[in-house]
């Protein structure tokens, strides 16, 4: 049952006056349950409550943290079909996109689990002393992460499940040993009740201190502007717009402590296709590429948003196929009326951009909320000068580039601004007359795929998702992937400590049994 409050610690509450409701898109009607605005006081609550956990929550054991993550997972299963029932009645998003994406998410969560309880994520080093050391001697020094602090983290709107209130940022954060205030999302404020009940009772059930787990509701700005800026918080996970991420890293760099905000945003994921790919096979590239367009109506962070190539007859037959083969395709509802009206007005505005072609577009009329894709081109010079065609337009819009020459094509790349992924399409032992292409989109990019598409991001170690700004605020870090958690920690070292004082990962006896670089030397050894 949703109560449309919030969570403070495992508190339900709700003294706010501000209420508000989540919408249906495909029935274009507001959901029944109302939801109330955390207030100022819950916020602060919630925060303090968080720092409080900390205390206690940073110290416990990769052990006991798995079993709170794994708990979480289940207690998620738990949920069944209401959970799913909600997710679409917030979303417009059809019942098996949300299986798959609570698959996701309780991957994600058992993903970590096994990564803290295995324990080697610490990165632990050991430099033992040397007091006999001439002239000076060596001190015992011992390094390994440990957590940050309270994080806080905002609520995707594209991925209700796994990049929201018990997704990848919390489940990193947590498995970090960071407590979570969530930010939840005000379009599936619902969804993220349920979820949010479902971590409370895991951590109740688990033993986890009260406050380990907070969710606020919100339909405003203000909710998170409190959050970024209470000196409690010690850093910010954020995916969604451009102007969201970076007004909340000002924010926060304007602190008397500035904190971390890693951030994901916009990203239009350039496609390179190269001539003789295009010569042999433009017609089934263009064919893929209609689908990877128009998938879950063009809402992912990597859509294929711009695709460059050199002009000639294949590219001609490309833009040709793709025009005929877009308009095919059935249009789909998006996540929120916002967001479809926001497609509509960035879409316009790209129009209206001189120079710029309608290749197709489907035309018919469309249910309310329903995106009608749109294929476009544009000349290599004409790109070059207009900013704004660089900018994402977040739904099934492409852009086709048509280059004069290969200059032209590495010219275009390495002025883009940063992006998740870049793509290379290219034949049998072409791509080796292009690496200073190749080089100039791995300059701009954070993950390299060759003859696929960029839809599509595999949860695994190595995922890379984050890249150049502004496709993430820090691009040595990844939003997906267990390496995601080193985000949340800080290195820290202890020197000259006794033994039976230090933790676990760094003693002597490594009754973790633990691999750690051991003066120089990768080991799992007892020293
Ligand atoms: P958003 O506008 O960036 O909002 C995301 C979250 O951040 C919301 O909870 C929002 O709060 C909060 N927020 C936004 N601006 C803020 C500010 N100045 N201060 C404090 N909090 C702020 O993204 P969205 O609602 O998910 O979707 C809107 C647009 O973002 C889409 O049309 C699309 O262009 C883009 N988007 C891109 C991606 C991507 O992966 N590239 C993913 C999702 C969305 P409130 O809603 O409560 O105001």
């Amino acid at each position: 049952m949703i109560t449309g409050k919030n969570y403070i610690g495992n508190q339900l509450s709700a003294t706010g006056d501000k209420i508000f409701k989540t919408f249906n898109p495909l029935l274009n009607i507001e959901n029944d349950w109302d939801i109330t605005e955390a207030s100022k006081n819950e916020v602060n609550q919630a925060v303090q409550l968080a720092s409080e956990a900390f205390k206690t929550y940073s110290k416990i054991s990769g052990a006991r943290k798995a079993t709170f993550l794994r708990e979480i997972a289940n207690e998620i299963e738990a949920l069944g079909d209401e959970l799913l029932q909600v997710y679409s009645s917030e979303s417009g998003l059809p019942n098996g996109r949300a299986m798959g994406e609570r698959g996701r998410t309780l991957g994600q969560l058992r993903a970590f689990a096994n990564h803290v309880e295995a324990g080697n994520w610490v990165d632990a080093s050991i430099d033992t002393a040397q007091p006999d050391r001439e002239p000076i001697p060596k001190v015992d020094l011992r390094k390994m992460n440990i957590a940050l602090g309270p994080v806080v983290v905002f609520g995707a709107s594209n991925f209700p499940l796994a990049f929201s209130t018990a997704g990848g940022d919390t489940a990193a954060a947590l498995a970090a040993g960071c407590p979570v205030i969530v930010k939840s999302h005000p379009m599936h404020a619902g969804t993220g009740e349920m979820v949010a009940s479902a971590v409370i009772k895991a951590a109740e059930k688990t033993g986890m201190p009260n406050g380990v787990f907070s969710n606020l509701n919100s339909s405003g700005i203000e909710v998170g502007q409190t959050l970024v800026q209470h000196p409690k918080v010690k850093a910010v996970g954020f995916t969604g717009s451009i102007k969201g991420g970076r007004a909340l890293y000002d924010l926060a760099a304007k602190r008397d402590e500035p904190i971390p905000v890693f951030a994901e945003m916009g990203s239009i994921n350039p496609v390179v296709l190269l001539p003789k790919a295009l010569n042999n096979r433009a017609d089934a590239i263009a064919k893929t590429y209609a689908g990877s367009i128009t998938l879950g109506s063009g809402q992912f962070c990597t859509n294929p948003g711009l695709i460059i190539g050199i002009k000639s007859q294949g590219l001609t037959r490309f833009v040709n196929t793709l025009a005929e083969d877009i308009v095919k395709i059935e249009p789909s509802c998006m996540l929120h009326p916002n967001i479809a009206g926001a497609y509509e007005t960035n879409k316009e505005n790209a129009l209206a951009q001189s120079g710029l072609k309608v290749l197709a577009g489907y035309e018919n009329s469309v249910e309310p909320n329903y995106a009608r894709q749109v294929v476009t081109t544009v000349e290599g010079d004409t790109f070059l000068n207009n900013p704004t065609l660089h900018h994402e337009v977040f739904g099934p819009f492409s852009l086709v580039v048509q280059c004069e020459n290969k200059a032209q094509l590495e010219t275009i790349i390495s002025k883009l601004e940063g992006q998740l992924t870049g793509t290379i399409i290219s034949d049998e032992n072409e791509i080796s007359e292009y690496s200073n292409v190749v080089n100039a989109l791995q300059n701009r990019v954070g993950r390299i795929i060759f003859n696929g598409v960029p839809t599509g991001v595999e949860v695994c170690p190595s995922m890379q998702h984050g890249g150049p700004y502004p496709a993430s605020t820090d691009s040595r870090f990844t939003a997906v992937g267990v390496d995601s958690i080193k985000r949340w920690v800080r290195p820290f070292s202890y020197q000259d400590w006794p033994n039976e004082l230090l933790p676990d990962e760094l003693k002597n006896e490594n009754p973790l049994g633990i691999s750690r670089l051991v003066n120089n030397v990768k080991t799992t050894a007892k020293i």
